[in-house]
C-alpha cells in the first residue's frame, strides 16, 4: 500500500513550540525528512526507529536541490511509508510547503499539513516585540530578503511604506544593506524603531535594538548572523520594556543536566523554562539486575515483612515489573507498609496505584532508616541500589530491625571522557551542573577527568551526600533546601 506524506512545520526551535499535532505526527513516522532550521532539540523528539533524512540548506546553495526532495518523499511514500517532512517554522511560510505537495499531489501521494508557529511572530515575540498592537500598527507583513536563485526579490518599498504596518523581513542577514537603503528611499524616517532576532526562541537568542538610521551598524557590532529576521515598525520600541526572555532567572546560561537519560526530562524542561541554555548530558546510567531471584524470592514471601521500603523511582519500577511477572497486582501487598525516601519515590508508587505510609521529613537514607526504625516492629524489605547508602540499614541495625537489604540494579558511573566537556570546562562555556546524587558526580568527574578545572562551575546538589562528594573535587556547590527537583529548581532560578 501507497503510504502518505505528513508535511509538518517544527516551530521557530524551542521545542515547546512543536504543535501537539506535529509531534503526534512525528511519533508515527517510519520517515522523517528535515531541513537546516529545525531545531537539535526538536530533531531529537524524531523516534529512533524511524529513517532520519537530512536535506538541509545552507544560505546560498541548497545541500539537495528541490527536485530531489520531492523525489525522496515520492519514493519513501510509495514504498508505504507514513513520511513527515519537518520544516522550520511554519512549512508555507517561505518554506516551499507548497512546491513539495504539488510534486506529490501529480504524483497521485496523499498528503496532510500541520502548520507551525512561525519565526516570524515568535521570533519577534521572543525579543519583546508584539507584530501588532492597536496603538502603534494595525497590519504585519512578512517579506522575503531572498528570491529564487538568490536574484533581488522584487519588493515593493514605497507600497510597504505607505502600509504604515509592521514589516518582518526573513532569510534578510545579507540583504539588510539593500532592506534598509529602499526603506529609506521609499521615505520611511531613518528614526523608525527597528530590531533584529537571531536565533529567536533559542537559548542562544539575540536581539540588536536600533531604529532604521542605526541598524546596519548595531547588527555589524553584535555580529548578528542567520538565521535572524529583521522587524521594522513602531512595535520595535517595546522591545526593551516587553523582552521577557532576557528577564528570565537563567537567562544566558548554560547548565549540564547529569541525570540519566530516562530521568531528565523534567528537570531540563524545567530549567528551559527559566531560560536556560540546557545541555542533557547523562553521567550515570541505572542497569537493572535483571534477573534478580533474590528480590523474585522476596516477593514470594512478602507476607514475612512488615514494610517495603524504596529510595528510588528506578526501584519502584523494577519491584512493580518483578510482582507483575509473578503474576500479582496491588491486592497482594495488602498488610504491607509502603515506605518512599520522598515525594519522587512516593510518586512512582502512586503510579502502580499506590499510597506511601512513611515518607521522611529529610529526603535522605539516613532520615529514612531512622524514621522507618521509629515505626517498625517487624521485618523490613529493602529494594535498592548495590552501592546504596549504608545509613539506611545502620538506622534499623540500631534498633536491631531485622531487615533484608536487596540490590535491584546498579549504577554505572563509568563514564567515557569527554573532549566536549572537557573544553566546555576548559574555555568556562558552562556555568551551572546539576547534581541528583553522588553517582551523577562520580559519573561527571569520570567524563571531565580529573585533571579538569571546575572552578568555574557550580554544582547545584540536591543533598548534602551529593555535594560533599562534589567538594571532594572542588567543584564549588551549593545545595537545595530538600532533596526534590523543585528544591533544585527553585535553587537554580535564585542564582
Ligand atoms: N518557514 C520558516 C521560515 C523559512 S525562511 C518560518 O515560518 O519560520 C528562513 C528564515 O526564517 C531565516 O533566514 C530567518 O530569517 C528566519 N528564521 C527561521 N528561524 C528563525 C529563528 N529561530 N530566529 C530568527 N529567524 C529565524
Amino acid at each position: 500500500m501507497t503510504g502518505k506524506v505528513i508535511l509538518v512545520g517544527a516551530g521557530p526551535g524551542d521545542p515547546g513550540l512543536l504543535t501537539v499535532k506535529g509531534r503526534r505526527a512525528l511519533e508515527s513516522a517510519d520517515v522523517v525528512v528535515y531541513d537546516r532550521l529545525v531545531g537539535p532539540e526538536v530533531r531529537a523528539l524524531i523516534p529512533a526507529a524511524a529513517k532520519a533524512i537530512d536535506v538541509g540548506k545552507e544560505a546560498s546553495r541548497h545541500l539537495i536541490p528541490q527536485d530531489q526532495i520531492n523525489e525522496i518523499l515520492l519514493r519513501e511514500a510509495h514504498e508505504g511509508h507514513t513520511v513527515v517532512r519537518l520544516k522550520g517554522g511554519d512549512p508555507f511560510v517561505f518554506g516551499r510547503g507548497g512546491e513539495e505537495l504539488e510534486a506529490l499531489a501529480r504524483g497521485g501521494i496523499a498528503f496532510e499539513v500541520v502548520p507551525g508557529v512561525t519565526s516570524a511572530i515568535a521570533a519577534a515575540a521572543y525579543g519583546g516585540i508584539p507584530v501588532t498592537h492597536r496603538e502603534h500598527s494595525s497590519s504585519f507583513h512578512i517579506i522575503t530578503g531572498r528570491a529564487r536563485k538568490g536574484q533581488d526579490p522584487k519588493i515593493n518599498y514605497p507600497a510597504l511604506v505607505q502600509g504604515g504596518g509592521t514589516l518582518v523581513f526573513l532569510m534578510s542577514v545579507s540583504a539588510a544593506p539593500k532592506i534598509v537603503q529602499g526603506l529609506l528611499d521609499a521615505g520611511m524616517p531613518p528614526d523608525t524603531p527597528a530590531a533584529m532576532v537571531e536565533n529567536g526562541t533559542l537559548p542562544s537568542q539575540r536581539r540588536c535594538d536600533a531604529v532604521l538610521g542605526t541598524l546596519l551598524q548595531k547588527a555589524e557590532e553584535m555580529q548578528i548572523h542567520s538565521p535572524a529576521l529583521i522587524v521594522v515598525g513602531e512595535v520595535c520600541a517595546l522591545g526593551p520594556l516587553l523582552c521577557w526572555t532576557e528577564k528570565l532567572p537563567l537567562h544566558g546560561k548554560r547548565v549540564l543536566v547529569s541525570r540519566p537519560k530516562n530521568r531528565a526530562g523534567t528537570l531540563s524542561d524545567r530549567l528551559r523554562d527559566l531560560g536556560a541554555d540546557v545541555w542533557e548530558f547523562p553521567c550515570i546510567e541505572t542497569v537493572p539486575i535483571d534477573p534478580c531471584p533474590q528480590m523474585e524470592a522476596a516477593l514470594r514471601d512478602l507476607h514475612n515483612y512488615q514494610w517495603l521500603a524504596f529510595t528510588s523511582a528506578a526501584g519502584v519500577e523494577l519491584f512493580w515489573n518483578c510482582l507483575r511477572k509473578l503474576g500479582r497486582d496491588t491486592r497482594y501487598l495488602s498488610g504491607v507498609q509502603l515506605a518512599a525516601i520522598g515525594p519522587a519515590t512516593a510518586k512512582a508508587l502512586e503510579n502502580c496505584g499506590l499510597a506511601a505510609d512513611l515518607v521522611p521529613d529529610t529526603y535522605d537514607a539516613f532520615h529514612l532508616g531512622a524514621a522507618l526504625a521509629e515505626q517498625a516492629s517487624g521485618k523490613v524489605l529493602l529494594l535498592r541500589a548495590e552501592e546504596a547508602s549504608p545509613a539506611l540499614p545502620e538506622q534499623l541495625a540500631l534498633k536491631q530491625i531485622v531487615f533484608d537489604d536487596i540490590p535491584v540494579y546498579r549504577t554505572n558511573y563509568g563514564c567515557p571522557q569527554s573532549d566536549e566537556l572537557r573544553n566546555a570546562l576548559g574555555e568556562k562555556r558552562l556555568d551551572f551542573v546539576t547534581f541528583t546524587s553522588a553517582s551523577t558526580v562520580k559519573g561527571f568527574i569520570a567524563a571531565a577527568g580529573l585533571d579538569a578545572g571546575f572552578s568555574g562551575i557550580t554544582g547545584l546538589c540536591i543533598g548534602e551526600q551529593t555535594a560533599a562528594e562534589a567538594k571532594r573535587h572542588n567543584i564549588p556547590v551549593r545545595i537545595a533546601k530538600a532533596a526534590t527537583i523543585d528544591a533544585l529548581v527553585e535553587l537554580a532560578a535564585q542564582l
